[in-house]
Parts: C-alpha cells; structure tokens; sequence
C-alpha cells in the first residue's frame, strides 16, 4: 500500500467529480480520516501533501497529535460522537469538531476552548435519516442549536456534517444540502458542509459537499 499514490488517487477523484459538477475543484477539501492508523502512515500522508486530518477517538488521537507536533501546519478535525467528559481534551487539541449535535456540549467546548488564541471551527451533525441510533441533532432542533453555537465566544460556526446512510439516494444528500444552504444564509461564518466518505464522495460533491472524509481509500482497510 502505498499512501502517496493513495492520494494522488482520490485527489484526482475529487477533481473528476468537481469537473462533472461543474464545480472548481478548491471548494472541496480532502479530510484525511486516520482513526485506528499509526503516526507513521499519518506522517507519511503529510509528507505527501495532505494537511488536514480527522480522528474519531480521542485518547488515540491525542497521543499520535503528540507524536506528530513537529509537524507545523497539520490540522486535526474531530468526527466521532462525543461523551461530555471528554470534550476538555476536544477543545484543547483540536482545530475542528465535525459532530457537535446538543446545546451541552456545544456549551462545554465553549468554556474549555477559553484558554486557546482561536476559537474552535464547529460543523453541526445532522441525524439525516433520522435513525434514532444514529448521532447528530434533528432537522427540527438544528436552527436553535445554530443560532446557540454562533453566539458562542469562543466558538465559530463553520457548517453541518452528515453521514447518510449506506444506499442513500440523491435526494438525502439534496436535503442535507438544503439544510446546510439555508444556514449559511443566516450565518456568514458558514462556508462548510461535511459529506462524502470513501463509498459515496462523487454524489456527495455533486450535491455540493465542500468537504469530503476518506479513511480507507487512502489508509486501507481498518481492522
Ligand atoms: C470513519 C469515518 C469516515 C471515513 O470512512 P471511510 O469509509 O473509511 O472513508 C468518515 N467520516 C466519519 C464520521 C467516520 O467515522
């Protein structure tokens, strides 16, 4: 296996679905998602090229983001759910959190996020297909939870993350879309809609995702 070419790869992936959607290929951002990787393979990816990476768990990922300080402009998003005593070590080393979805933590990234220069990027997670075991705030609360984390100090409100589920069709990925336009309309700090992982990133750039998540397609297979 080979990272590098892994890359260049999906890259190019991404570049061929921009050009079908008549979209220029620097609105869609490759998150690199390296949960259950090794810092070697990481270190690898950003010798490669790639800044931007996505970790879902968040003693694992403090230890690689440890391993990996001497690496000056690599970026760390967060994307998994999120347990309320874990959210001071989010704030703390993190740049991005992907899977806000309730006022209690949005509230406690906020407090925590205090002691940094910037503030804390947030996405808000949308339960799509509204599947009560799947995480992310309903399309009912998502405007009262908006306006909240926009009023947050110590928090910018950057857009909304989905994972639609396996099979969805376009038009889940359209209401995902819908929900992320109507937002950015009232908030000029939106400018990112998370959507799109190995399986299902052409359909989710030609309904307009910016941002696309890829673990396996560049890291493999996770075991
Ligand atoms: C694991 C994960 C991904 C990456 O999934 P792949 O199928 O490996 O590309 C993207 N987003 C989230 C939220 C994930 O947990």
């Amino acid at each position: 296996m080979n990272i590098k070419d892994n890359l260049s790869q999906i890259n190019n992936l991404i570049s061929n679905a921009c050009h079908h959607a008549n979209r220029p290929v620097k609105q869609v951002h490759l998150l690199a998602v390296s949960k259950t990787k090794p810092s070697d393979l990481i270190r690898q990816a950003y010798q490669a090229g790639q800044k931007q990476f996505g970790e879902n768990y968040v003693q694992e990922a403090i230890e690689k983001i440890a391993e990996l300080q001497d690496l000056d402009d690599i970026c760390w998003h967060f994307i998994g759910p999120i347990q309320s005593n874990k959210t001071r070590d989010i704030a703390t080393n993190f740049s991005w959190v992907h899977s806000v979805d309730r006022i209690k933590i949005a509230t406690r990234l906020n407090e925590q996020r205090c002691s940094q220069d910037t503030p804390l990027n947030i996405c808000l997670q949308v339960n799509i297909s509204g599947e009560a075991s799947k995480s992310g705030v309903t399309i009912e609360q998502l405007p009262e939870l908006a306006q909240y984390v926009s009023s947050c100090e110590h928090l910018t409100l950057r857009g909304v993350m989905a994972i639609p589920e396996k099979n969805a069709t376009k038009s889940t990925f359209d209401k995902v879309y819908n929900l992320y336009n109507s937002l950015k309309n009232q908030y000029p700090t939106i400018d990112t809609l998370s959507m799109g992982m190995s399986n299902d990133l052409s359909l989710a750039i030609e309904s307009g995702s910016t941002m696309v998540r890829i673990g396996t397609a560049i890291f493999g297979d996770r075991s």
